[in-house]
């Protein structure tokens, strides 16, 4: 391991016990995580994780990267899930940008200042992306946008909004482009975030656009290229969601471990039955299988290799064996398994949210079952 990659998982550890731990279960119920978590995150060299070091940032792979993920999650998902959105749009703006784009956005988030979100996904249209409706016309100084996006993680705080539109209504991915626009611009609204199963933490909500006007270099990318670039990079946003999974399952199972070792019945310790001993060697073989294939994704993308099916199988497996191994260990603590100050409900809440973000496990199976049809 080299140094940038143990000193972003010291920085990690850091992070998750004091700043995520003793406040996750009230940013779950405030709605949101505050602004300043995306300051405290900076502070931490947290914003920037895929940025390249000679742009201000840690520069990792995507093995680091995960890494990272999983261990801010051991404590909260959704809070990661905030940070993993605004440092995924970091890296797209670092590489991706006009100069003109990153020196306007790029130092801000890295500081933790403006706060970014990836607006894809649509009242209308959410696994079938290619069918958004926002509609961005051309006029004499730049774009109009029209329209509105739903499900959008850091909905409450986003400063910078990549907005994916429909250019050339009719055209499918040819005509969607993408748009970096401000979250004060004219015409932007926003709703107050959704209220879900869980995952509070998120911020997660919508926006409307109505005749917002944005200057040509707000183009991040162009017309054609705008659903291809978010296809670029779902890939190793499935590999975050798994990792991010492992991280909450290994949380889950240590405290049911530690658990039911204290805790008497009959004369012995939970973890003395044999029934409990075997539902929670279950779960450690999830768990293995889960990080495995998780690795194996993520070695493959740091090695410049496809790595598309090999991250549908490890988001779906991680995903469906967190929400169901985690219930099991709280199975295994009693009722003292529901308790909130404990992290496994906010897990549990997490691990059913994570089977719909990047993809939902049916897609993860479309792009398997693809893949079997070429016999890949
Ligand atoms: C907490 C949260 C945060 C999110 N954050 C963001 C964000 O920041 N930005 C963003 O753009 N989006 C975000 N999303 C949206 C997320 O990407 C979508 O929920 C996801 O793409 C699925 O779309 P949908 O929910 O509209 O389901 P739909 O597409 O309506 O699907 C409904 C059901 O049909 C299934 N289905 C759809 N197509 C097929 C098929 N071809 N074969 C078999 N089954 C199929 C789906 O798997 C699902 O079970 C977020 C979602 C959540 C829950």
């Amino acid at each position: 391991m080299d140094d940038d990659t143990r000193q972003a998982l010291a920085a990690a550890t850091d992070f998750a016990t004091r700043v995520i731990a003793p406040q996750a279960e009230s940013w779950n119920t405030a709605g949101s995580v505050p602004r300043a978590f995306f300051r405290e995150a900076a502070a931490a060299g947290l914003c920037g994780l895929r940025v390249p070091r000679a742009q201000g940032g840690r520069g990792l792979g995507v093995g680091a990267y995960t890494q990272v993920l999983g261990i801010l999650a051991r404590e909260c998902m959704a809070s990661t899930f905030a940070l993993v959105v605004h440092n995924n749009l970091a890296a797209t703006v670092a590489s991706d940008g006009s100069p003109g784009q990153v020196a306007r956005h790029l130092g801000p988030m890295l500081a933790g200042e403006s706060i970014g979100a990836f607006l894809l996904t649509e009242p209308g249209a959410g696994s079938d992306a290619q069918a958004l409706a926002t509609r961005a016309t051309r006029d004499a100084t730049g774009w109009v946008i029209d329209g509105a996006k739903a499900w959008i993680s850091n909905a409450q705080h986003a400063d910078v909004l990549a907005v994916f539109a429909q250019t050339a209504p009719g055209s499918g991915a040819a005509g969607i482009a993408c748009f970096l626009v401000p979250g004060d611009a004219a015409g932007v609204t926003r709703s107050a975030g959704y209220a879900l199963l869980g995952g509070h933490a998120l911020g997660t909500g919508g926006f409307e656009f109505a005749s917002t006007a944005v200057a040509e270099d707000a183009l991040l990318f162009a017309p054609g290229a705008g659903l291809k670039a978010a296809l670029a990079g779902i890939d190793v946003a499935r590999m975050a969601v798994a990792a991010m999974c492992c991280g909450m399952l290994e949380t889950a199972l240590e405290r049911a471990l530690e658990y039911t070792a204290a805790r008497p019945a009959f004369g012995q310790h939970v973890a003395d039955f044999q029934g409990v001993q075997w539902m929670l060697a279950d779960c450690a073989t999830d768990l293995v299988a889960a990080q495995a294939l998780t690795e194996r994704a993520t070695a493959l993308a740091d090695a410049g290799e496809r790595a598309t099916l090999a991250a549908a199988h490890a988001k779906k497996f991680a995903t469906r064996v967190a929400f169901a191994r985690i219930a099991e260990c709280m199975q295994a603590m009693g009722a003292s398994g529901l308790r909130r100050e404990l992290p496994l409900a906010r897990h549990l809440e997490s691990a059913k949210i994570a089977q719909y973000l990047d993809g939902a496990t049916e897609i993860q199976n479309v792009v398997i079952a693809r893949a079997l049809a070429r016999r890949d």
